[in-house]
């Protein structure tokens, strides 16, 4: 399909930016921002919920198929609503993080989710932030980047937050976690996090958020 408006794809690991600097660019550019991190972490919740084990991938998987199928995940201006219940602040915290990355190594968490991703872009005039979109959900995607920074950086920033939420675990711990989900999600046999040969490689740590969008926008608008 020829679009009109590129597909803008950022993919990168935990903590790299990623969120503020995709949502943005997606303001600057006047773009939808989907954020697929946010499903894997839907599913994580729901199985909690369900008490199900986050490496139980049958069950992860069915409880993943059917929310779809239902259409239980809802993103809105306001926050990301699972059930009818607004889960934005529920999935952010460190264990649901860490479930994510555990139950989006299930391959049928991951092709649940699939379809939705690739509706959610299709028409372009997007930017999509996550593991695979590059490589996997739009390898045909007009612009990618892969945003990252070492872990030390990441974690840190990582930590500020939790900090500012009143709910921190130690520089140490969050340090610890970010290392983990690196591992699972670069080791993982489907779909693992790597930059697309074709994606421009950003380097978080050396430039201040607002020039980093600048320029990602510059290269977006050239392709427009
Ligand atoms: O980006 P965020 O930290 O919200 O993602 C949570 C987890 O979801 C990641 O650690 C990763 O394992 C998984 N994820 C994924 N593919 C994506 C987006 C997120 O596997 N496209």
């Amino acid at each position: 399909m020829k679009r009109t408006r590129p597909i803008v794809a950022i993919d990168g690991p935990a903590g790299a930016g990623k969120s503020t600097v995709a949502r943005s660019l997606a303001d600057a550019l006047g773009f939808v921002l989907v954020d697929t991190g946010a499903l894997y972490r839907c599913v994580a919740l729901a199985a909690k919920q369900a008490g199900a084990a986050y490496d139980d991938g049958a069950r992860v998987g069915q409880i993943a198929g059917a929310l779809v199928a239902r259409g239980a995940i809802r993103f809105a201006a306001d926050g990301i609503w699972l059930d009818g219940r607004d889960v934005s602040a529920d999935i952010r915290t460190p264990d649901v993080a860490m479930g994510a990355s555990t139950v989006s190594a299930h391959p049928d968490v991951r092709a649940a989710l699939l379809d939705m991703q690739r509706h959610a872009g299709r028409e372009g005039g997007v930017v999509l932030e996550g593991r695979d979109i590059g490589t996997v959900v739009f390898p045909e995607a007009e612009v990618k980047f892969f945003l990252t920074a070492p872990a030390e950086v990441r974690a840190s920033r990582r930590h500020e937050e939790l900090v500012a939420k009143g709910d921190a675990p130690s520089y140490a711990d969050t340090l610890a976690d970010v290392v983990r989900r690196d591992a699972q999600d670069m080791g993982r046999a489907v779909a693992p996090l790597k930059q697309a040969d074709d994606a421009v490689l950003v380097d978080s740590s050396s430039m201040d958020a607002s020039a980093v969008v600048a320029s990602m926008a510059a290269a977006v608008r050239e392709r427009m």
